[in-house]
């Protein structure tokens, strides 16, 4: 019997692409704008100094058997905290079921598994467009996909009113999956005042919003404005899923030497607000169990890293500065970029780079400029015309903005 021979080769993922063909050219001015890790001005990963020293004080510690369930209840207790604020009453009621999870993959994958079982047959809406993964983790959880509008490519901003009509037009108790804040890959959010209208339509709806938090403090630099979102759903009495990372904003990538690929060593929490502390209970005790079989539990290096930061107030004060300094250098490198291609006369309006927020520009560009960026100035950034701003640095802006005049023109 010839067990494999009907398996082919699965199609590419195409973010990891992009990094192979970064990785094999020797162009000396070669600039990576694909991954969405983030760089400092010389463009070499960061560990957070905050990071440095939560690490120096785990050192030696006891940490290859798993975490007491006291400490992961105080990472979740402390993590919860950023995204509904600390005087929450969901937290002093106990209304929330969080666990750790694995990555953000895990933690989305482990809500679209809790999702299939308790609400068999139903969908889940998307933007469009989303992260590439968040299609491979709900049709890998048999959930059905649908998606509603969100970008317009004119404005390269939010369609606002396509939005909401297809918010509208849902069956009444439709899941969505949201990005609260730095939406990837297009850069655009919500303004507070329509995230308002948005939640008071989920109300009205009773539609469940799943938000996926992957890059808070990216935004604005400031954590709790990023997390301004979630809150406005949770004032008007949405329940909401929450999927949270510290894999950006703690810089928590586990780098291997001469390899761009990362892994993450830690770093989701996936919080369910619920009714009451009794159903809180329930619905982590059948996470857990969902975990329990798809990998049991998650590393422990890396909770107790984000809990030593979190539970001490001058590390925590610390890393607030530091995720500032990460959102300042990226923003700072929006506005140069817009104004190096303003400067070159180029004819096309380039608003969005300064008016979109987060990691990414969705820039516009369409496959055929990325793909004479790469093959003529050896820049690299996904098909979309998704760049990652954290590649950007002050020594390369320039050359960036004459390539991208250049295949503009
Ligand atoms: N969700 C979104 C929207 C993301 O952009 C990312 C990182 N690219 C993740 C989740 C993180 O996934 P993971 O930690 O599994 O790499």
């Amino acid at each position: 019997l010839k067990w494999w021979d009907h398996v082919a080769p699965a199609p590419k993922d195409p973010i990891t692409s992009v990094t192979e063909a970064f990785l094999a050219d020797t162009s000396p001015t070669k600039i990576n704008l694909g991954v969405g890790a983030y760089r400092d001005d010389e463009g070499k990963p960061v560990v957070l100094q905050c990071v440095r020293e939560a690490e120096a004080r785990i050192a030696g510690c006891d940490f290859l058997e798993s975490v007491s369930s006291a400490v992961s209840s105080k990472l979740v207790e402390e993590s919860v905290k950023l995204v509904y604020g600390k005087n929450s009453d969901i937290i002093k009621e106990g209304r929330f079921a969080g666990v750790q999870a694995l990555s953000g993959t895990g933690a989305c994958r482990l809500f679209a598994e809790f999702q299939r079982r308790f609400y068999p047959g139903s969908q889940i809406f998307m933007t469009d467009p989303t992260w590439s993964n968040h299609h491979n983790i709900w049709r890998d959880a048999f959930v059905p996909e649908r998606t509603f509008q969100y970008y317009h490519p004119d404005s390269k901003g939010l369609n606002f009113p396509a939005l909401m009509d297809d918010v509208k037009n849902a069956p009444d108790g439709s899941f969505f999956l949201l990005h609260p804040c730095a939406h990837n890959p297009t850069g655009v959010d919500p303004t507070e005042e329509q995230w308002r209208e948005i939640s008071y339509l989920f109300k009205v709806k009773n539609h469940f919003p799943f938000f996926d938090m992957a890059y808070q403090g990216f935004a604005s630099g400031d954590l709790d404005r990023d997390a301004q979102s979630i809150r406005i759903f949770v004032e008007d009495g949405n329940l909401i899923g929450c999927a949270q990372s510290f894999a950006k904003n703690m810089g928590l990538y586990g780098h291997r030497v001469g390899c761009l690929k990362y892994v993450h060593i830690l770093d989701y929490i996936l919080s369910v607000l619920c009714n009451d502390a009794k159903q809180a209970a329930a619905i982590k005790s059948q996470l857990q169990q969902i975990a329990r079989a798809m990998y049991s539990s998650p590393p422990v290096h890396g909770i107790l890293l984000v809990s030593g930061i979190l539970s001490d107030p001058n590390m925590k004060a610390l890393w607030v500065e530091e995720v500032k300094v990460m959102a300042n250098r990226i923003q700072s490198l929006r506005t140069t970029l817009r104004k190096s291609l303003e400067q070159l006369s180029s004819s096309l309006n380039w608003e969005h780079i300064t008016n979109q927020v987060g990691m990414f520009c969705f820039s516009g560009l369409t496959p055929e400029q990325v793909d004479r960026l790469q093959r003529g100035f050896h820049i690299y950034m996904t098909l979309d015309g998704r760049m990652s701003m954290a590649g950007v640095t002050t020594g390369n802006v320039s050359y960036l903005a004459n390539a991208i005049h250049e295949v503009t023109k």
